[in-house]
């Protein structure tokens, strides 16, 4: 029997989206054989102008992380990426269905089986992030109504620690994760990836935060075709005996407090 060709396309608003949402998930497919498309819709030519003394111009700036995307999708052994070519911070203002058109184009042209994007609220209410949802949300279901690939449409979802610790207002599937997809084999890829960002503070402030944390798993929510609420799955293809994410996954917050009480035991 022929294996099935296996594809995941994100659809993000700006350079460090992807690796935020979903940098492990992606290396870890990539080496598995899975093809792995980014669209980008800005070059997010209004974020910050470097960290840790690093300096660029408003002018230099979407050259800059332009070349730090294409980096860390090779980083992933993802395609190089699709840019949109839209203005940072002005996506709303788009056409939306000249948008939606693009978006379902590309996914005709890719087919994908898993369309990873932002949720609802966008994570953290970016108009960017909210645009980028509702056209990507539409152009799914314009593409899986013309194909048979049966795909499946996932957003970006976070466990309540990680809401908590980014300071995150968020209700509704972005909290409410169905997959949980353990990175750990990657997290110092991911950590590396954000770090390549560095004109961005967000994506340093992450990197931080990752290297402070036990955290080592991605979580979605499948949007369509609807699942029961609780986790499902341990990736986008595999399925789990069990729903149990305390069974599924070893980095739970069980196993941290055993972790922490065997040190403090410890001499
Ligand atoms: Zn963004």
């Amino acid at each position: 029997m022929t294996p099935t060709r296996r594809c995941i396309l994100g659809v993000f608003a700006h350079p460090d989206d992807e690796t935020s949402c979903a940098g492990g998930t992606f290396s870890r497919y990539a080496r598995e054989g899975v093809a792995v498309y980014v669209v980008t819709a800005t070059r997010g030519e209004q974020g910050t102008l470097g960290t840790n003394g690093q300096r660029v111009t408003r002018h230099g700036l979407p050259r800059v992380r332009d070349a730090e995307l294409r980096a860390v999708l090779r980083m992933y052994g993802a395609e190089p990426p699709i840019f949109l070519g839209y203005r940072d911070q002005h996506v709303q203002q788009v056409d939306r269905d000249a948008l939606v058109a693009r978006i379902t184009a590309i996914m005709h042209a890719i087919t994908p089986d898993v369309v990873l994007t932002f949720g609802p609220y966008g994570l953290s209410g970016h108009p960017d992030h909210l645009a980028v949802h509702r056209a990507t949300v539409a152009a799914f279901h314009h593409y899986r109504q013309t194909t048979a690939a049966e795909p499946r449409l996932y957003y970006k979802a976070l466990l309540p620690d990680v809401v908590k610790a980014l300071g995150l207002t968020l209700e509704g599937p972005e909290v409410e994760p169905t997959v949980m997809i353990d990175i750990s084999a990657y997290k110092a890829l991911k950590i590396r990836a954000l770090r390549t960002y560095k004109t961005q503070e967000d994506a340093q402030r992450l990197a931080d935060l990752f290297e402070r944390t036990p955290w080592a798993v991605e979580t979605f929510h499948q949007a369509y075709p609807p699942v029961p609420a609780g986790v499902q799955s341990v990736g986008f293809w595999e399925t789990a005996p069990t729903s149990d994410p305390a069974v599924l996954m070893p980095h739970t917050r069980q196993d941290d407090a055993a972790r922490e009480r065997a040190e403090r035991q410890s001499p």
